[in-house]
């Protein structure tokens, strides 16, 4: 009540934003006389003015009236629009960091040039977010003549192509006009890059696994503006970007090597305590530590495996993975134990938890081990699909510096996108008020009494001649109603959202008259339906009736071809126009009220007549699961007699509910996958950040020490713990160990003198270092610093891959472990952080070993091997790691529901894919499984 009475009096917050906007609007408009009295050169040279005043520290706020006034000018100019003053306003909210509701028709595509233009100013760069190619491409060249006049340069990314707008560079084929083919890289050096959200992802995914600073296409993530971003950031956010590849490039060497194994023969054993069984000249190849779970070559042992491989030098960097597969496979055999250690089942090796003795499907040792008992075992060796690098749209889009939005309906997800990505909402006002007519639903028993009431609606409109939209939840709902309409005779077209290009120019004419079109949800998004059609898009139909290609056809064919169209659009409009405009008929509602706003909108675009009305059945989806009991009491009350609908306010409002219910648990799910991705994010930005520093060149000197530094402490700690007598050190061991880890022999008689842990510490430390240096001797400084980087790389990004995989299993295998009551996302949590500790220590101890062993000679360039073959690479979206063929929602996410799994109401335990209890015949993850969400 008392909120009813402040935004009476104060007006609601969108409309005070807008009036905070009022006096920059009237300063805009206030300059452009002066932008008018500019000659064309004289409105270019504004960009330089205003980028030098950017450049020497002037704010953007401050620059703002100027630089919309300057781009509005050159957009009249150029695109013959003007921007409108709530364009003006759409401009600055965007300028802000927040997300601009502005209705279908609102000129979206122009406000965004306002802010990308004074954003690009600071020179960092603008990213231009599209739902698809098509409407990149095209944005960039219905926009780049005004960039273009004022001295800007824009690129688009396309998959697999990118391109620069450039309005000198001529091609036969019109699609492409002005767009000059251009590397990615430089695409991306533009002032203003078009391009689409998987694309963008993508490429910062690859970006992150290139080996070279200049094979980087990104710059700085600055500012994005993101257009439909509800479907973006809400819709699509459900299914992270993947990029995945073989798990191994090959699985021979694991065969191989384990086939040497058994030839070896074992040198003597370090078991728990002390023991100095262990002399330099026993005979032997390898050195069991079982405390350490480590094993170590003796000279002897090197000399083995280079004849069994037949190589002649197994610390020659093209050997070195031989080497890592020998020790692995020597601890394979040596130290775990089937049945012990692990099971075999099912041709799979299964980790038996040392503690609790259970068994831990999904998780894998790590680092080749797993492999190599897999080898041991004669049994397959996992070669799947793992993931090599995989981001959500929520994670990519927070990285921006700053981050706006545009799109018809966002306020019923305003809640979201605050929680999610700090997005404000703001409701611009639309330029000419709306008149559309939203009818209120109608709701029928069943489903073929709705569908029959829709085609009769159909049917009486398109007598008449008005032009019809209709939208339908799936491919196979339109396809259901298409047939309907064919019986009847009525012409219709229908969109399924696959052929972007073709279905805009089909949908842009979705105005015409007596045009019936049917269209799932995203189905020609983005393109403006023009009451009578549009000229543009018909000149082209003309030109093929002439037998021309539209694409090659001669200029003054084409501007022949837009009059003709014209003649025939400009009284249909009017027609159009007087038989009430498009109307919108809805086969159902969506599962959210977002969506099916996107549809009402189509019609009623700046001021034109239209109508909408959803025609419902208590068969839907929507109403069967959700609010079918509600729905259905009221219409008892109403009293609905068989094949009669109702309409009731009553009705909608509950409807309304119900949807509301659903966008709650769709939002539920969003969350869950973010926060298994929040994990997951902390630790890319750990070692991406890494990487880059490794690319940049900047010397590792100091880490590396630090990790030496590390590994000495961790070693002295194996064999010599602080609280331990000094007669208890086990020197032996230490001394294989050192020798092992970095190629270093400490005299025996040296400890002698050593009474103190930290004298030993400090033996220890001057003789790796000494080594070290020895190292830099013989290398040479500059070498040095430069394997140290290459090395680093190689090992973090082998590292990097098998964590990976190991997260993927853990994915996939957390669910299938019984936890109690205890929460699987925490147990994630905190196995996925242990995880990762123990890939950092494998990074440390495998940078330094290499180090102090590699032997490189000298001249030679050194060798970057691509973390995979990037033939072989695939992107995916639609598929989360551990999700099952079929579709249903991720494991990870359902594992994050508190176990225990879920149960009928009598207390049986029911599956995802079961039938529902309820007798409805639909699986249970799409009736009551929701419900219990
Ligand atoms: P939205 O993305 O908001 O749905 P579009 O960017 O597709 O809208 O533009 C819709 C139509 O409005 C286009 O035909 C465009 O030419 C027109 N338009 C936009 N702004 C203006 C303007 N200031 N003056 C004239 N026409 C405009
Ligand atoms: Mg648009």
């Amino acid at each position: 009540m008392i909120s009813t009475i402040l935004r009476a009096v104060f007006g609601t917050k969108h409309e005070r934003d807008v009036k905070r906007m009022q006096p920059a609007v009237a300063q805009i408009n206030a300059l452009e006389p002066e932008m008018q009295g500019l000659d064309d050169a004289g409105l270019a040279a504004k960009t330089d003015e205003l980028r030098k005043r950017a450049a020497d520290g002037e704010e953007l706020d401050e620059l703002l009236p100027e630089a919309f006034a300057v781009c509005r000018e050159a957009a009249r100019r150029r695109a013959g629009m003007r921007h409108f003053d709530v364009q003006l306003i759409g401009g600055m909210v965007l300028h802000e960091g927040t997300i601009a509701e502005m209705a279908t028709g609102e000129g979206k595509t122009l406000v965004a040039t306002l802010p990308a233009y004074l954003n690009a100013l600071s020179g960092k760069g603008v990213h231009i977010v599209t739902v698809n190619d098509y409407l990149a491409k095209r944005d960039a060249q219905w926009m780049g003549p005004i960039y273009q006049a004022l001295g800007l340069t824009v690129g688009v990314i396309q998959h697999e192509a990118s391109f620069q707008y450039d309005p000198a560079y001529v091609t036969p084929d019109v699609r492409m006009t002005a767009l000059r083919p251009i590397d990615r890289r430089e695409a991306y050096a533009a002032d203003i890059t078009y391009g689409t959200n998987n694309e963008f992802g993508f490429d910062y995914l690859r970006d992150n696994m290139r080996f070279s600073l200049d094979e980087l296409v990104q710059r700085e993530l600055n500012y994005a503006i993101v257009d439909e971003v509800d479907s973006i950031l809400i819709d699509e956010a459900r299914t992270p970007l993947i990029i995945s590849g073989p798990a191994e490039e090959s699985t021979d060497l694991y065969f191989k090597i384990d086939r040497i194994i058994p030839k070896l023969k074992r040198a003597a054993t370090i078991v728990e305590g002390k023991l100095s069984e262990v002399e330099e000249q026993k005979a032997g190849d390898f050195i069991v530590d079982e405390k350490a779970k480590t094993v170590s070559l003796t000279e002897a042992g090197i000399a083995s495996c280079e004849r069994l491989l037949g190589i002649d030098n197994l610390y020659d960097p093209q050997h070195i993975d031989s080497l890592h597969h020998i020790q692995q496979g020597l601890r394979a055999h040596s130290l775990f134990r089937k049945d012990v250690d692990y099971m075999v089942k099912d041709g799979e090796v299964i980790i038996v938890d040392e503690f609790t003795g259970r068994l831990m499907p999904g998780r894998r040792w790590s680092d080749g081990l797993h492999q190599a008992v897999e080898a041991k075992e004669g049994v397959r060796i996992e070669r799947e699909n793992q993931t090599l690098a995989t981001i959500t749209f929520q994670n990519y889009f927070r990285m921006y510096g700053k981050l706006a939005g545009m799109t018809g309906t966002a306020e019923t997800e305003a809640e979201e996108f605050a929680k999610i990505y700090k997005l404000d909402v703001t409701v611009v006002p639309t330029n000419r008020s709306l008149i559309r007519l939203n009818n209120p639903d109608v709701v029928y028993k069943t489903e073929r009494e709705k569908f029959n009431a829709v085609v009769d609606d159909i049917r009486q409109r398109n007598e008449k001649g008005q032009p019809i939209l209709v939208g339908t939840v799936s491919i196979e709902k339109s396809e259901r109603l298409s047939a309907l309409l064919k019986k009847r005779g009525i012409r219709h077209e229908v969109l399924n959202a696959k052929y972007h290009e073709r279905e805009a120019e089909i949908v842009a004419q979705a105005g015409r008259e007596g045009a019936v079109t049917i269209a799932t949800n995203m189905a020609g998004r983005g393109t403006d339906i023009l009451l009578g059609g549009n000229p543009d898009f018909l000149s082209k139909e003309i030109l093929r009736k002439k037998g021309l290609d539209p694409a090659t056809a001669a200029p003054e064919a084409r501007t022949a071809a837009v009059e003709e169209a014209r003649r025939v659009t400009q009284p249909e409009h009017q027609r159009v126009v007087e038989r009430g405009g498009l109307h919108i008929v809805g086969t159902e509602r969506h599962e959210s009220r977002r969506v099916d706003n996107q549809l009402r909108g189509r019609s009623g675009r700046q001021g034109d007549p239209g109508s909408s009305r959803f025609y419902l059945s208590l068969e839907d989806d929507l109403l069967r699961i959700f609010g079918s009991q509600r729905i259905q009491s009221i219409m008892d009350r109403l009293g609905m007699e068989e094949g009669e609908p109702i309409e009731h306010k009553l009705v909608t409002r509950a409807i309304g509910t119900a949807q509301k219910r659903v966008e709650t648990h769709n939002f539920e799910i969003r969350k869950h996958l973010l926060e298994y991705d929040d994990v997951m994010n902390k630790q890319r930005e750990i070692i991406y950040g890494m990487r880059r520093q490794i690319l940049d060149g900047a010397s590792q000197a100091d880490t590396v020490a630090e990790w030496m530094e590390d590994m000495v402490a961790g070693t002295l700690d194996g064999y010599a713990p602080e609280d331990a007598h000094a007669e208890d050190w086990d020197l032996p061991g230490l001394g294989e160990a050192l020798h092992r880890q970095f190629d270093v022999r400490v005299p025996p008689a040296r400890y002698e003198d050593v009474v103190a842990r930290d004298g030993l510490h400090e033996l220890v430390t001057d003789a790796v270092k000494a080594r070290y240096a020895e190292r830099e001797q013989e290398l040479g400084t500059e070498l040095l610093r430069a394997l140290e980087r290459h090395e680093m790389l190689i090992v973090l990004d082998t590292q990097w891959k098998d964590h990976l995989l190991s997260i993927d299993h853990l994915k996939e295998g957390i669910g299938l472990r019984g936890y109690g009551q205890r929460d699987p996302l925490t147990e994630y949590k905190k196995e996925a952080f242990d995880l990762f500790q123990d890939m950092v220590e494998r990074v440390k101890g495998a940078v330094v070993e290499r180090l102090f062993k590699v032997q490189i000679v000298r001249d030679a360039p050194m060798e970057l091997p691509a973390m995979t073959a990037w033939a072989r690479t695939q992107e995916l979206r639609g598929e989360v790691p551990g999700e099952r063929p079929g579709g249903s929602p991720p494991l990870s996410i359902a594992a994050s529901r508190p176990a225990p799994g879920p149960r009928t109401p009598t207390g049986e335990k029911i599956g995802r894919n079961d039938p529902c209890y309820c007798g409805s015949g639909k699986k249970y993850k799409k009736c009551h499984y929701l419900q219990q969400g």
